[in-house]
């Protein structure tokens, strides 16, 4: 018995000194702060385009780490992509969001999205998590998955993305038009929903060729009777411009920038519609 725990404890210490000294490499710091809980899941509103509602809210990923401090997404998701580490992140975003549920809007067309990156769609393993970690917690709001793709092409397996649509989660293809999401998503996924990339929502009245893309993506949207949200919208005149075109819902820092998820109450009930 306490050999055993004597070497716990001096291998608990050792990870320890690894970690604060800035020893280890990024994604076992990844590893480390999971369990160290350093991670912390923020949401941003999403704004009907056409009455002004609060409709949903996006979860993103915070990390604060001792060492480093903040660690932007940008850096530590593609890491944890090629690591093997995502799945774990989605798991903790999931359990959070399902933690405080109860202060949540209940209503069904209440929408919570989470980031869901391609490779957890492999082996059903996105099915099991949510399986084990979202329907239990009764009753929920509208679950949309936002597929992100970063590294690779499109190698979603079908039957995980039938069986999604079968039990009611909403798929958006998020970033759309950028990277590798490509047109070929909107066969093989049939999606819900497309996220129009904030670099398009930047484009407009300032560059030709992306808004260009914008509208092109808006009509393609809409002959598709698919749902669009725009992302990174910034000014009124974004705002102005995608709701005159019919996009459906809004999310950026004209809005609401991401804020703790706890925070996410009192800014509801504080926020205007139209
Ligand atoms: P994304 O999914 O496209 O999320 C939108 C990003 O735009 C967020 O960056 C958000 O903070 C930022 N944003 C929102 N409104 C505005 C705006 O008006 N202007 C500008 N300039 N930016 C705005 P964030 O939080 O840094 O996340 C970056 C990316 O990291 C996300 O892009 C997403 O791809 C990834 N990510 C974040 N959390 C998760 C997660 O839980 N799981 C996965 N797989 N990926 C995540
Ligand atoms: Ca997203
Ligand atoms: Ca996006
Ligand atoms: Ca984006």
């Amino acid at each position: 018995q306490l050999p055993l725990a004597l070497l716990l404890s001096l291998l608990m210490g050792y990870i320890v000194w690894l970690a604060t000294a800035n020893r280890m490499s990024l994604s076992w710091q990844i590893s480390y702060g999971i369990t160290a809980r350093e991670f912390m899941v923020y949401c941003q509103p999403l704004i009907n385009a056409h009455n002004g509602q609060c409709d949903g809210i996006e979860m993103l990923l915070r990390w604060h780490n001792p060492r480093q401090g903040w660690i932007p997404p940008d850096v530590f998701i593609p890491l944890a992509e090629r690591q093997n580490l995502i799945a774990p992140l989605t798991r903790f975003v999931i359990s959070e969001t399902v933690r405080h549920l109860p202060d949540l809007p209940m209503r069904s067309s209440f929408h919570i999205a989470i980031n869901v990156a391609a490779s957890h769609f492999r082996e059903r393993a996105i099915i099991d998590d949510l399986q084990r970690l979202w329907w239990p917690a009764n009753p929920q709001p509208q679950l949309v998955v936002e597929l992100t793709e970063r590294d690779s092409l499109p190698v979603v397996d079908q039957r995980v993305v039938s069986h999604l649509h079968k039990v009611g989660v909403k798929l958006a293809i998020d970033d759309f038009g950028t990277g590798h999401s490509s047109l070929s998503y909107l066969k093989t996924l049939s999606p819900d929903v497309l996220k129009i990339d904030k670099v398009f929502t930047a484009a407009i009245g300032t560059d030709a060729i992306n808004a260009t893309v914008t509208d092109m993506v808006i009509s393609l949207a809409q002959q598709l009777n698919i749902g669009l949200v725009a992302e990174g919208v910034e000014t009124a005149e974004q705002a102005e411009y995608l709701r005159e075109r019919g996009v459906d819902a809004l999310q950026g820092y004209y809005y609401a920038r991401p804020m703790p998820l706890g925070d996410f109450p009192a800014w509801l009930a504080n926020h205007k519609a139209f």
